[in-house]
C-alpha cells in the first residue's frame, strides 16, 4: 500500500523511496496527474521512477471546473 498526502501540504512532505533511497521534499518529487480519469495523482521517485506515494485531491474542489474564460464562440 503506498501512502497517502494531502494535496494541499503535499509540497512540504518529505519524501523517501525505498528502491532507491532518494529523500526529499514533495516539490522536488514528480507527480502524475492523470486528470479526470482517477480522483487522485501519482507520486513518482525523480531518480528511478518508482511510484512512492498519492495525493488525495481535496474534497471540496470540483473538477474540470474553470472560473473564466470559457467563451466559446460560433463563428
Ligand atoms: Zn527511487
Amino acid at each position: 500500500m503506498l501512502p497517502e498526502y494531502k494535496e494541499s501540504t503535499f509540497e512540504e512532505q518529505d519524501l523517501h523511496c525505498p528502491n532507491c533511497q532518494w529523500k526529499g521534499k514533495g516539490y522536488d518529487a514528480v507527480v502524475i496527474d492523470f486528470f479526470g480519469v482517477v480522483g487522485n495523482k501519482e507520486v513518482h521517485c525523480p531518480n528511478c521512477d518508482e511510484t512512492i506515494g498519492i495525493i488525495l485531491k481535496d474534497e471540496h474542489e470540483s473538477p474540470g471546473e474553470s472560473t473564466d474564460d470559457v467563451n466559446i464562440q460560433a463563428d
